[in-house]
């Protein structure tokens, strides 16, 4: 029987968070205001110089084609001190006819306390023009997916000045626009290595904010997160259909993060979360994370210019089309990822989320139970209405008091044992949907978990495949 300790709930004097000189909110902003144009425009450059980037185009060329363009990533990431490799698999597929090797280049920044937490993002370095399988004519991929990998390198060069708690992984994934190839190839290492995956950031085409019919936009950047968690939905189902959930999913817990932190950010860029898992119809490469139950969302213009992605470099009847690095704009392309830098500054330095449950069905009370998350100091319950976009109410939990004179610690050590459980007089579960987050104790605190059924920040998995207790 499981033994639950009491915990108070008490409202925080703001000293209690700000003890260092500056708030969390200060350093990150410190940090992202790093993030230089100009370096990604130079990157962006680069990236273009190498011809094509098409998977399936040369790899043994040392100036043109895939091979050199992934050559030169890592190298650049290895430049600023980081550990990299290349993550590989040999591929065929609908569109790679002939085995072929398929390679990212990523780096990895080991975090100093929590280094098996990890937050990562990615964008992708292939490229691509009308005919995917055209691998020879010029594809520069300014924007698609220049732009996500300049922020890539841009956030390596920024963050690897400094140490994190928790790990942060740099990806340049290639065979994108062959099927999502990269992706597939990081998620399954990531997996391979048991990594806990919290965030997957991936951001494709984040470089442009005027469209072909004039609209233009550079002050939004679009979120785009799944629903119904994908993986595991099939056994989540009937509970979700039970108990609720379908907004809940931990990618769109990512996705409130990010909303709620560009708006403290204050770089004239706001978050216009998209409820679905990508474009209409489309794709992209943090699907391959969602299919195993790691949480993900991908970043994109607000915009886009159809002319300019996918296309051969041509002028037809006036309309200049292809994915040309004077099509972008590099101001905004600087605020999508000083958004990025601040995300994986915070969420490396933040615990994990816990993996709440919540009851109160036929009651006038609701009660939220969690487990001890390390590297947490104190949690945030948090709730908001069915139809709200954002969490709008909060309760601080900080210490579990009342076993504390009667046991040693670590039980009276918030650190130490759990589960934690807070009950919420005349709130009524049925009215809401409730969640908790981490913080750890400089007061960074860790995106939402809600407690719905799929909602922690880890993959599903079926109650029964987990071991028997003795
Ligand atoms: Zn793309």
């Amino acid at each position: 029987m499981k033994k639950l300790l009491f915990v108070t709930a008490a409202i925080l004097s703001t000293s209690a968070l700000a003890a260092p000189a500056q708030t969390p909110d200060e350093q990150v902003r410190a940090i992202a205001s790093e993030v230089s144009a100009d370096r990604m425009h130079k990157t962006v450059e680069k990236l273009v110089g190498f011809g094509t980037r098409h998977t399936l185009s040369t790899q043994t060329d040392p100036r043109r084609g895939i091979g050199a363009a992934v050559r030169w990533a890592e190298a650049e990431m290895k430049s600023f001190g980081l550990e990299t490799l290349h993550t590989c698999d040999t591929v065929t597929g609908r569109r790679v006819p002939t085995p072929t090797k398929v390679c990212n280049a990523v780096a990895i920044q080991r975090g100093t306390e929590r280094p098996n937490d990890v937050v990562i993002i990615q964008g992708h370095i292939d490229s691509r023009v009308t005919d995917v399988m055209n691998s020879t004519a010029d594809a520069p991929g300014a924007n698609d997916d220049g732009s996500g990998t300049a922020a890539v390198i841009e956030a390596a060069r920024v963050l690897s000045k400094r140490k994190f708690p928790g790990t942060i992984v740099y990806a340049a994934l290639s065979g994108e626009e062959q099927g999502l190839l990269g992706g597939k190839i990081l998620a399954d290492y990531a997996k391979a290595q048991g990594w806990n995956v919290v965030t997957v950031l991936n951001n494709d085409i984040i470089g442009n904010s005027c469209s072909s019919d004039r609209l233009c936009d550079d002050k939004h950047v679009r979120v785009l997160s799944e629903g119904p968690r994908s993986q595991g939905q099939a056994d989540l189902a009937a509970q979700t259909h039970s108990l609720g959930g379908e907004n809940d999913a931990p990618s769109r817990n990512i996705s409130r993060f990010l909303d709620s932190l560009a708006d403290r950010l204050g770089i004239g860029l706001d978050v216009t979360q998209i409820w679905r898992t990508d474009r209409f119809g489309r794709g992209g490469d943090h699907i391959p994370f969602l299919e195993l139950g790691y949480p993900a969302a991908r970043l994109s213009v607000a915009v886009e210019n159809y002319n300019w992605q996918h296309q051969d470099l041509r002028t037809e009847k006036g309309i200049k089309y292809g994915d040309l690095i004077e099509n972008m704009d590099f101001a905004y392309l600087a605020k999508v990822t000083k958004l990025n830098v601040a995300a994986l500054a915070w969420l490396a330095s933040a615990p994990p989320p816990p993996e709440p449950t919540v009851e109160g069905a036929v009651s006038t009370d609701t009660t939220v139970t969690w487990n001890y998350v390390p590297g947490a100091t104190h949690y945030w319950v948090k709730w908001r209405r069915t139809d709200s976009n954002q969490w709008s109410e909060k309760l601080p939990v900080t210490r579990v008091v009342s076993e504390c004179s009667k046991n040693a610690a670590p039980a009276c050590d918030a650190g130490g044992a759990g589960p934690y459980q807070a009950t919420l007089p005349h709130i009524r579960v049925d009215d809401w949907v409730f969640g908790v987050s981490s913080v750890s104790k400089e007061g960074f605190e860790s995106p939402v978990a809600s407690a719905v059924p799929g909602g922690a920040f880890k993959p599903w998995v079926k109650p029964a495949e987990k071991s028997p207790s003795p």
